[in-house]
């Protein structure tokens, strides 16, 4: 085994630990309460998850693309809300500023998101603008010294905890995507300010907040990359954001496998047989386009089209194995508070977070297009 494929192993099995021993018995009062208890942040932390993919040089602890899938894997398989606010806190928060932050935002805030004193969140999304990005209306002006922005995000996931948000606003709607610009603002930054924690259907545990930003001043340093590059790195932290995502998904789709393997050892009529047998392969299938993918992220090859057809599989794998395993351990299984009902719920919520199905649909077709002999690659 090359090494690292051996560090992607290590850290996947000590993540597959960590969900057994601290995800999985806790992961129905997470559900119910709405909250990750204070311990699994701090598991987090300890276990080195949330410096996965930050340099050393940056204070993290290194690890690729593949190391990171296996993780957040292992982790949704005990709780997907865990999972998901893990993946947004390293992939579209701290790979941003990775990628596209000056020297001083990476020495601000790097080391700190890696240690866990400071959790990440990404708000792109508003009211009135979702899977089109570019149409947003959270505006910014250049003052003396910096940048005021105004305006409001919905959907902000880890949004009520975080300490740093990656914030995207335009300098004017009429010009488009081109107007838009990124920043990164500390949590505390007057006039940002969490409006409310929205109640939804599943990943309970992972939050989910409006942000209302009323003139927040931030210094010029806080722009991330250059005026203008705002969609671009919207756009690039979301590929590689839905690779982490399909991951989740898949995590909670393999929970569901093994809940129907449960089921089926105790009764194996030729039926349920049968959608045991369908689910695997619906897993094994999204499995390896995940892995196509973040193999092809850590090669530093193109990978916006296995990013989201990974996405699109495995949230659609997920739901689908979620809905067959509560059709076996239904009518228990659909009581609330049930693992095959919240595994259901949660699953339904992949389709729609970092981008719908139908928007995997249209980046999938374009890029197809767009590829000079039409292949895959
Ligand atoms: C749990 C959760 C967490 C989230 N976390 C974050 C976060 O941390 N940061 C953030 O910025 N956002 C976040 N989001 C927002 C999420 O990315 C958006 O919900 C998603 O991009 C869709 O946008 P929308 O909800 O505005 O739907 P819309 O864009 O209004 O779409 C509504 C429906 O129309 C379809 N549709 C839209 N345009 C087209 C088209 N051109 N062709 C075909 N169909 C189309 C969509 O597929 C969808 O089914 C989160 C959402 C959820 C549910």
């Amino acid at each position: 085994m090359s090494a690292p494929a051996e560090e992607a192993g290590s850290w996947r099995a000590r993540a597959r630990r960590f969900a057994e021993q601290e995800l999985r018995p806790r992961a129905e009062e997470i559900d119910r309460q709405d909250r990750l208890p204070r311990e699994v942040a701090e598991g987090l932390a300890r276990e080195g998850f949330l410096g996965l993919g930050i340099p050393e040089a940056w204070g993290g602890r290194g690890g690729g693309a593949t190391a990171l899938v296996g993780v957040l894997e292992e982790l949704a398989r005990g709780s997907a809300a865990v999972a998901v606010e893990l993946a947004v806190h390293l992939s579209v928060c701290a790979q941003p500023i990775l990628t596209a932050g000056s020297d001083e935002l990476r020495r601000s805030y790097l080391p700190r998101l890696a240690r866990g004193e400071l959790l990440g969140a990404f708000a792109l999304t508003e009211p009135g603008a979702g899977s089109d990005a570019a149409g947003l209306r959270t505006r910014y002006r250049r003052t003396e010294d910096g940048f005021e922005l105004s305006g409001t995000k919905m959907f902000t996931s880890n949004g009520a905890s975080a300490g740093v948000v990656v914030l995207f606003a335009t300098r004017d709607p009429a010009l488009g995507g081109h107007g838009i610009s990124a920043f990164v603002a500390p949590s505390g930054a007057p006039g940002l300010s969490v409006a409310q924690r929205l109640a939804k259907l599943g990943l309970h545990g992972s939050e989910t907040t409006e942000l209302v930003l009323d003139r927040v001043r931030l210094p010029a340093g806080a722009l991330l990359g250059q005026e203008g590059d705002g969609l671009r790195i919207a756009l690039t932290a979301l590929t590689g954001g839905r690779v982490g995502i399909a991951s989740c998904a898949l995590g909670v789709a393999r929970a569901a496998l093994d809940e129907m393997l449960r089921q089926v050892r105790r009764d194996d009529a030729d039926w349920k047989r049968q959608l045991l047998a369908r689910a695997y392969a619906e897993v094994e299938g999204a499995a390896a386009l995940v892995a196509e993918a973040a193999r092809r992220k850590d090669l530093g090859l193109d990978y916006l089209l296995q990013a989201s057809a990974a996405k699109l599989l495995a949230s659609r794998a997920a739901v689908a194995t979620a809905s067959a395993g509560l059709d076996l351990a239904a009518p228990l299984g659909a009581r609330s508070g049930a693992e095959a009902e919240r595994l259901y719920r949660d699953a339904r919520v992949f389709p729609i977070v970092e981008g719908t199905t139908e928007i995997q649909e249209l980046i999938l077709a374009r890029a197809l297009l767009e590829s000079p002999d039409g292949s895959s690659v």
